[in-house]
């Protein structure tokens, strides 16, 4: 943690919680974390529980994500979801390019960018996730990996852009495995990604820039990954799906 960058936690609900359950969840947390100041807390529910929670979270200290849009304003695209539909639902961010989302259903550098692209453009914040498979962190290739997926979904990003995106480390193989990066292994990426975002904009850039590290976060590992210089918040799947744990992340010291 630097203080010059605000630290930002963010739930990544994923495809759990109905709309009911979302509000619930959403309705005891925010009591649990009104205190907290200083620190950015983002909840990213699925699209259908997003206007519950939203409503749950109004005029609170809490902001609302969503998982992740369609790149172009409308049109026949069955199934998406745009920027203009989620302004609209109240949120303020967007993830963009989840590991899960290249996996599973085919996401590239460049589809990602041309999201990461259309959310700025509609003022949405986005949260821009990069990550290594453990089969290309043993092949040595996370340098590689890292600096491709950086520049990849940075494309055509102006200067003037870079103070809304937030850049989310998740290694693949620490996502809901329980296996988190150490807190020097995590930092050495976050470092590796300054460097990358420097050389490609400037220094002042670079130190603005907040990184958060995702992959089996929880209130137990929290301090020790946030007392690393280059790490700037978390990005959290499994824990945050309880107010209780979700609400002491938020709190960690
Ligand atoms: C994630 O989904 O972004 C994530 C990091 O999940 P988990 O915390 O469950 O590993």
């Amino acid at each position: 943690m630097n203080p010059k960058r605000r630290p930002i936690l963010a739930g990544n609900w994923k495809m759990n919680m109905t709309a009911a359950q979302a509000r619930d969840l959403a309705g005891k947390l925010v009591p649990l974390v009104s205190g907290v100041t200083g620190r950015d807390i983002v909840l990213g529910p699925p699209f259908t529980a997003l206007a519950a929670v939203a409503e749950t979270i109004k005029g609170t200290n809490v902001s609302l994500s969503a998982q992740d849009l369609h790149w172009e304003d409308k049109g026949a695209f069955t199934g998406e979801i745009s920027a203009e539909m989620l302004l609209d639902l109240g949120c303020r961010y967007v993830i963009i390019g989840h590991s899960e989302r290249r996996q599973y259903f085919g996401e590239t550098d460049e589809t990602v960018n041309k999201k990461v692209r259309q959310a700025l453009k509609k003022g949405l914040l986005p949260i821009l996730c990069v990550g290594e498979t453990l089969a290309e962190r043993e092949a040595g290739k996370l340098n590689e990996i890292i600096s491709r997926q950086v520049t990849g979904g940075l494309k055509d990003i102006p200067t003037s852009d870079m103070q809304k995106i937030v850049i989310a480390y998740e290694p693949v193989w620490a996502i809901g495995t329980g296996k988190t990066a150490t807190p020097e292994q995590a930092n050495e990426v976050h470092a590796l990604i300054r460097r990358k975002i420097k050389a490609l904009y400037s220094a002042d850039i670079a130190e603005g820039l907040r990184i958060q590290y995702g992959g089996s976060v929880t209130p137990e590992n929290v301090s020790t990954l946030m007392a690393m210089p280059d790490i700037d918040g978390a990005l959290v799947g499994g824990a945050s799906l309880k107010p209780e744990s979700f609400a002491a992340l938020v709190n960690f010291k």
